[in-house]
Parts: structure tokens; C-alpha cells; sequence
């Protein structure tokens, strides 16, 4: 099966002898004891294992343990380590992932941040103990790009794990354990859903091994699981991912070139931009480079508050991959220890008309 095929195809699980089309929502939280019968819905489900199969096929993966957020989807893998093991994890990466290293997992796990473009960097860091490299490519808020190749390479070399938060790319775009991951994690809540109306993560194995069995086991006796009605959710929204993909990426092409040309505008990071410093890697491991992008405006904070606030199509609100277009300056939400430029405005690009999205900047920049 094709992308398109599988995204429609995979997750719809019918077990129901009415023979409905689309796999039902079951609410029931237990089960009767039954042969092969699921037992309770902290355990498993059946809307969960569906979302759970289609995003292990849209992987390439073994397996998949869907949590009810992100963050509660990344912390699994880390919960999942020996105490005192080292992690390696980009210098840019999504804040709350960083917070929870930093603050949940201080005089547990160890920890060093580097810049993942510079591989002879990472290769200094790794200690004895250092069990798991953390990517993020592209990144949040800066875009920045790792070669995942290359770092699979160095991981299988010094027996790391290697997991990849896909989130920004999706499985439409980049597919990590094809490069060489062993893990991969997505916020659900962002473009697989889609619509911004679920919250949800969800972790892709390449290998059902010991650590898988205890990332299941957390999952299970930790219980951060979604509910049906999101499994359900996020299954139907997934159906339609790779035709979302295709609008998302095609703006957000058409948003970066018009604001690189824009003389109001200091920079913009977009991979898909020739000018983008990590270009030639984002072409050669991604099929499309997906739709949020970063900009710094001219000036200070106040003058990409003003933009902000003299834009009509961009809500000025966090997340992104949802379906209409989001805005927001970044250093403003992660507050005064953030290493985010001051006049730097992310951008989910939604599916909106190119045309009145570039009308909407034209004038907000003027
Ligand atoms: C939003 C986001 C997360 C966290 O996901 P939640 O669903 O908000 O918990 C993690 N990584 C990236 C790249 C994100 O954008």
C-alpha cells in the first residue's frame, strides 16, 4: 500500500457483525473475559490499536503506543530509561520536551544539549552511560535540520537509541525509522489531527524489544492514554493527512519565498528555502518540507506584536498543523529563559487561499 492508501485503509479495524464501514466508537471501558477479547480500556482498545496501526504502518514501524499528549508520549521514553542514564537532545527542540528534561528529570537522568548539525559535537558528549539521542528535525521554533542518517550512524556505532520527533515533518514527509531511528514520536494534537481539536502523542517502534515492553508497561500502569473518542478522532483526521500535507506545504512554499522577498522582513527559516542553511540535508532525507515556517520581522518585539496584531487570516494563538493558519511570537509564550529571538513570529500555515494569506501579510507588513 501507497501513503494515501494506507491512511484511509490501515486504521479501519471492523470487528462489529452490522458491518458498518467505519470502525464504530467503543466507550466501553471493560470488557467480558472472552478469548482475545480486550480486558480493560487503560490497557488497550479497540479505537486505540487502531490508531496505533495505521501510525505503525505510516512509520515503517513494529509497533505504536498512542498517549493522551505529546509531552506524555516523550516522557514514556524517558520514564522508560535506567536512572542515571545520559541523554543527548538538540539545542533546539520543543520547550516543554526541554522543560520536562531539565525539571521532571533533574537528579534522574543526565543530560547535554548540542547543536545537531555539528556531528564531531555530538560525538564529543557521548559519555559510557549516554543510552538515547534525541532529535527534532525540523525543529520548533527554528527549523533547524539534522541529518538523521548520519546520527543513526553514530548511535548504532556507540549503541544508542536513537528517537526522532517526527512531529513537524509527519509521516507524509519523513519517515525517521526508514533513516535509521529506532523510535519515533509525534504530537498528534499538531498535523495529525489536524483540525485543532484533539490532544495526543503517540511513540513508533522499529523493534518490539525489552524497552518497548517497558514503554507498553508505562503506558499501560501509567495510564496517560487517549480516550476513544480521540482515537476515533485522530483516526478519521489521518485519513485525510496526506492531502492536507500536500496545502500545507504548497502555502507555506508560496508564504516563505513572497517573505524572503519581503524588505520588512530580516529572515526566514523555511528548509524548503535554497537560502536555508540546512537545505541540502531537508531535500535529501524529506519528500516535501510540510508547513510551518519562522520569520524575524524588522525591528524588536513591538514591531512583530504589531504585525501580529494587524494580521486578519492568522489567529495570533499557539500549535500549529491544524487546517486554518496560526501565528505567534514564540519568545513571548516560552518566557524570559528562552533562547527564541525576540522578533521571531512562527507560523502554522493553514489551508486557506494562498492568495488572500499573501495579501493578509502584504498588508500587515506595510
Ligand atoms: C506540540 C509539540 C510537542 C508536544 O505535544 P503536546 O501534544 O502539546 O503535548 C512536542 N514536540 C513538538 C515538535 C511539538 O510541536
Amino acid at each position: 500500500m501507497r501513503i494515501e492508501t494506507i491512511a484511509i485503509h490501515a486504521g479501519n479495524i471492523i470487528t462489529d457483525s452490522n458491518r458498518p464501514v467505519i470502525q464504530p466508537i467503543i466507550t466501553s471501558t471493560t470488557f467480558e473475559h472472552h478469548e482475545n477479547s480486550p480486558i480493560y480500556t487503560r490497557a488497550s482498545n479497540p479505537n486505540r490499536l487502531a490508531l496505533e496501526k495505521v501510525l505503525t504502518q505510516l512509520e515503517y514501524g513494529k509497533d505504536a503506543a498512542a498517549f493522551s499528549s505529546g509531552n506524555a508520549a516523550a516522557m514514556a521514553v524517558f520514564q522508560s530509561l535506567d536512572p542515571h542514564s545520559h541523554i543527548i537532545a538538540p539545542d533546539d527542540m520543543y520547550h516543554g520536551i526541554r522543560k520536562q528534561l531539565l525539571e521532571v528529570f533533574k537528579g534522574i537522568l543526565e543530560i547535554s544539549f548540542v547543536d545537531m548539525a555539528n556531528i564531531d559535537q555530538l560525538k564529543s558528549n557521548i559519555r559510557d552511560n549516554t543510552k538515547l539521542i534525541w532529535l527534532e528535525t525540523p525543529s520548533n521554533p527554528l527549523l533547524k535540520i539534522s541529518d538523521i542518517k548520519s546520527i543513526a550512524g553514530v548511535a548504532r556505532e556507540n549503541h544508542i537509541m536513537l528517537a526522532c520527533d517526527n512531529t513537524f515533518a509527519t509521516p507524509v514527509f519523513q519517515n525517521p525509522i526508514l533513516l535509521g531511528a529506532d523510535l519515533v514520536m509525534h504530537s498528534t494534537t499538531k498535523f495529525l489531527g489536524g483540525h485543532s481539536d484533539i490532544l495526543g502523542g503517540i511513540i513508533i517502534t522499529k523493534e518490539r524489544n525489552s524497552f518497548w515492553e517497558r514503554l507498553r508497561m508505562i503506558q499501560h500502569v501509567g495510564g496517560a492514554v487517549p480516550s476513544p473518542f480521540d482515537c476515533y478522532l485522530l483516526t478519521r483526521s489521518i485519513k485525510t493527512l496526506p492531502y492536507r500535507m500536500k496545502g500545507h506545504f504548497e502555502n507555506a512554499s508560496k508564504l516563505a519565498h513572497f517573505l524572503s522577498a519581503h524588505p520588512s522582513v530580516e529572515h526566514v527559516f523555511y528548509p524548503g528555502l535554497k537560502s536555508h542553511i540546512g537545505y541540502s540535508i531537508a531535500s535529501s532525507q524529506m519528500k516535501g518540507f510540510s508547513g510551518v515556517l519562522s520569520v524575524m520581522v524588522m525591528g524588536g518585539a513591538i514591531d512583530a506584536d504589531r504585525v501580529v496584531s494587524k494580521l486578519k487570516y492568522f489567529t495570533n494563538a499557539t500549535s500549529l498543523g491544524g487546517i486554518e493558519s496560526l501565528i505567534e511570537r514564540r519568545a513571548a509564550v516560552e518566557g524570559p529563559d528562552t533562547l527564541t529571538p525576540q522578533n521571531l513570529l512562527r507560523i502554522s500555515v493553514g489551508l486557506e487561499n494562498i492568495e488572500d494569506l499573501i495579501e493578509d501579510f502584504d498588508q500587515a507588513l506595510s
